[in-house]
């Protein structure tokens, strides 16, 4: 598929025959379910736009039921910035519901397929966005990341996710999980595409509170493959990874010294109180966020009757199991004879994780770490939702301490499968973060040739 940067210089009449032969491409394509709908706005370049983030007069379900029959009634900010910039969201995405999940199996519009092996997941949540892009059927695409749902489906398809800083790209129009840690952020073909739709997507907006407001300027042209960064890596915190990723974080080490990189050894708290910390956080607000759809408002009206304005759906029909699971243990860690003992140890946990990233950062630019313990599972491999938890140990402390990181897939494992491995950077450092990140793409790219 012609990338992101290229698609820049083509003209209107060839960006309409492009969204055709998208369009037949993806209809070519249907079994693999990474597009639930495919729309087009405006005459610009297609953007692939994951089932969350509003679209006027889109359907928007974010994966599920209870929204049904909703029709988003604005754009959300991104969306405002993409058409600006000559860029049409083009067709939403499949999602796990809510964005709940690793896998893209919890959606109300059944599961997404891994393009590179369809007996393996496209990893969550994103794993629609993450599907089109490794499949050719998308130029890039938006997705959401809470606790790892751009990076881990892009290092399981073997494409680029990259999260920014909390707060540096608007959250006004993304249907929340849990707003303290969500972010939307590019899914593309490589890291220059990423910096692209990251440069178009990013910056202070006054409708969402969070919103950093700063100015940093743009980075995909002041993009430096050849900066010499220190770079931390964590060798006791990869321990737990499978041989594969162990195997391609060693490689990768070696490729960074290569490209005159300084490599420092650095240690990480163990990742089981970041799981305990996301999973307690990151459902209480759920909770919080879920309530509106009370089954009342938004979607499943019964059309064409205003006496009967009737709405289908209880919560217990609309929402799944694993949306259902995570409301209650929402309401139960914020419940008043257990707030304190995992609420508010949680939110302590947060603040240690946040320290210790902080005095990382105040020695190096990057930390390189895995993106997941493994590369892309088998269907159903992850059956009981608390080992569905512990595949997210990599990728959840970047959220509770707010920072910007890329996925790149850096090698491929012995059952064929792509593996992605992460750089971390302090917030607000995602020039340096895509420098390192083009960087390590180039090197290995000289590797292979
Ligand atoms: N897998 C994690 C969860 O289920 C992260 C999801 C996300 O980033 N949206 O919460």
């Amino acid at each position: 598929m012609i990338t992101l940067k290229e698609a820049l210089k083509l003209s209107k009449e060839e960006l309409s025959s492009l969204k055709e032969e998208l369009k037949a491409k993806i209809a070519a394509n249907s079994e693999l379910n990474a597009y639930i709908d495919v729309l087009n706005v405006g005459e610009g370049i297609p953007i692939a736009i994951k089932d969350n983030i509003q679209v006027t007069g889109w359907s928007v379900t974010s994966g599920s039921n209870i929204l049904k029959g909703y029709i988003a009634p604005y754009n959300a900010t991104v969306i405002e910035k993409l058409l600006a910039a000559n860029m049409s969201p083009f067709g939403r995405t499949n999602m796990d519901e809510f964005a709940m999940g690793s896998t893209t199996e919890s959606s109300c519009y059944g599961k997404t397929f891994n393009p590179l092996n369809h007996n393996c997941v496209p990893g969550g949540s994103s794993g629609g966005s993450a599907a089109a892009v490794a499949a050719g059927l998308a130029v890039a695409a938006l997705g959401s990341d809470t606790g790892g749902s751009i990076r881990q489906p892009a290092a399981f398809c073997g494409i680029v996710g990259m999260k920014p800083t909390y707060g540096r790209v608007s959250r006004y129009g993304l249907g929340a999980y849990a707003s303290s840690l969500d972010q939307i952020g590019p899914m593309t073909q490589n890291v220059e595409d990423a910096a692209i739709l990251y440069d178009i997507i990013q910056g202070y907006d006054p409708k969402d509170s969070t919103s950093a407001d700063r100015n940093d300027g743009t980075v995909s042209d002041k993009l430096d493959s050849n900066v010499k960064l220190k770079i931390a890596i964590v060798p006791e915190y990869v321990k737990d990874a499978s041989e594969d990723i162990r195997n391609a974080y060693a490689k990768v080490v070696e490729a960074l010294k290569n490209a005159g990189h300084t490599i420092v050894e650095k240690s990480l708290m163990d990742p089981k109180y970041d799981i305990s910390a996301y999973y307690i956080t990151a459902t209480a607000e759920a909770t919080t966020n879920l309530a509106r759809y009370d089954g009342i408002r938004y979607g499943n009206r019964v059309e064409g009757d205003n006496l009967k304005d009737t709405f289908l759906q209880t919560r217990s029909q609309g929402f799944g199991a694993e949306v259902q699971r995570r409301i209650m243990l929402g309401n139960f860690v914020l419940s008043s004879g257990y707030y304190d003992a995992y609420y508010v140890k949680a939110q302590k946990v947060r603040s240690l994780i946040q320290e210790e990233y902080n005095k990382i950062f105040e020695e190096v630019d990057l930390i390189l770490t895995p993106v997941a313990p493994r590369t892309a599972y088998e269907f159903g491999a992850l059956s009981d939702p608390l080992e569905m938890y512990l595949s997210d140990i990599y990728t959840i402390s970047v959220n509770l301490a707010g920072l910007p990181a890329i996925s790149i897939p850096v090698d491929t494992a012995t059952n064929g499968m792509p593996v992605g491995l992460q750089l971390i950077a302090a917030p607000y450092a995602e020039q340096i973060l895509f420098n390192g990140a083009l960087s390590l793409e180039t090197q290995l790219k000289g590797q292979l040739s």
